[in-house]
């Protein structure tokens, strides 16, 4: 692994010398790594004449590198097409993967990932001129091409298959250069991608501009490798806590058009699972309180929902509300309004007599059809902190999961 490479790397050595010879000193490489990128993808990875990709996947790679150690200049980058990123990333071949790559229960079986750091969602790219396709619904008899390799990919083939004609191509530079000569009616993939060619061609190109998938994007890490997974998403922290993350933002997406989530939650240690607790060897104020987080949040008492929780991350628990509840999402149309959530703690476990943690999960009912595809279950874990002897909710992760 390369980034073994890292420890102690920078010290000068001594070699042993042999009887007589003389002792001479080393110095030894500075420490790099490898990392697998995108490099024709505007806004997060587009490769530069002088050898370094540019974008916010990129800052995002830059940053977690200098986090490890290593400087820009001592990063190599490599080409990772959607369909090569496992490949990759088992074999060797790179240490880490910043390239679009949604997390994904089955990507999750080969690799691990770190993260996440940014949401997106998939959606349409069509010809300015294209007056019949809005949302993947429209795609019938129509030709719509993605990368191969990609949950782009997979999405279309699971849900829409029956009535669009799907091509798959190595990268979606060469699905946008179909759109233009008309070979393809639609490319479908995230819509932060496709706004990055949608601002490369303005009056030719558009964003239909209907999310119908959440994408979680993480950084790829080989299979099992915990600590590399856990410094990363350390990294990644910082990034979003320093104000980085929001720089890069605005530097990169800002004129693209692309409508930013906010910075997702990072998972803890997204390799390891929480058992549920025993209920009854809690504390019964806890339980209690718990109760009361999903009953206030079920009644869409949001007063009452705010006793509850700790007052210095009111703030970031209200803004991953938002995220993760598709009725609040601007995007969508005014129908969702009426689609109903419950929340149900599915475990409880308390780690100290003033810490724990639960699990909830949230059920959608009540959702037009046209937006099936985009109520996704949630999945959420909740920190909870005992202050003063009041037990209050400090911090929140959620996670999609197929109802
Ligand atoms: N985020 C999706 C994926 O990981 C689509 C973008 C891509 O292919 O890089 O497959």
């Amino acid at each position: 692994m390369k980034a073994v490479r890292l420890a102690g790397a920078i010290a000068v050595g001594l070699t042993v010398a042999a009887c007589g010879e003389e002792v001479k000193p080393v110095v030894q490489q500075p420490p790099t790594l490898t990392v697998g990128i995108k490099f024709d993808q505007p806004g997060l990875s587009v490769m530069g004449p002088d050898g370094r990709p540019r974008g916010f996947d990129a800052d995002t790679a830059t940053y977690i590198a200098g986090r490890l150690g290593v400087a820009p200049e001592h990063i190599i980058w490599r080409e990772a097409r959607s369909d090569q990123r496992e490949q990759l990333l088992n074999s060797g071949a790179v240490d880490f993967v910043v390239a679009s790559y949604s997390i994904t229960a089955g990507r999750q079986e080969q690799v691990s990932f770190a993260g996440p750091y940014f949401v997106a969602g998939q959606d349409l790219l069509v010809r300015q001129s294209e007056k019949s396709i809005e949302r993947p619904e429209d795609l019938n008899g129509r030709t719509v091409c993605t990368a191969e390799g990609s949950s782009s990919a997979d999405k279309i083939r699971k849900n829409f298959a029956s009535r669009a004609k799907l091509v798959t191509r190595d990268t979606y530079v060469q699905c946008v250069g179909d759109l233009i000569n008309g070979t393809v009616d639609a490319v479908s993939t995230d819509d932060v991608i496709l706004a990055g060619f949608a601002a490369q061609h303005p009056g030719t190109l558009r964003v239909t501009g209907h999310r119908f998938t959440r994408e979680r994007y993480g950084v790829g890490v080989r299979k099992g490798n915990i600590d590399l997974q856990a410094r990363i998403t350390q990294a990644i922290r910082m990034m979003i806590d320093d104000g980085s993350w929001r720089r890069s933002i605005a530097e990169n997406l800002g004129t693209s058009g692309h409508r930013t989530l906010p910075p997702p939650p990072v998972f803890n240690a997204p390799d390891k699972e929480i058992a549920p607790g025993d209920l009854t060897q809690l504390d019964p104020e806890l339980v209690q309180i718990t109760q009361s987080i999903a009953a206030t949040f079920n009644a869409q008492d949001w007063e009452g929902f705010q006793q509850l929780v700790c007052p210095e991350t009111a703030q970031d628990i209200d803004d991953l509300v938002i995220q993760y509840t598709p009725q609040y999402d601007r995007t969508l149309g005014p129908e969702v309004k009426a689609a109903g959530f419950t929340k149900t703690i599915t475990g409880i476990t308390q780690t100290s007599p003033d810490s724990a943690t639960y699990l909830a999960h949230e059920s959608f009912s009540n959702i037009p059809d046209k937006y099936r595809h985009y109520f996704k279950d949630i999945d959420y874990t909740g920190t909870m902190v005992r202050r003063d002897g009041a037990w209050k909710l400090c911090s929140i992760a959620a996670d999609f999961v197929e109802p």
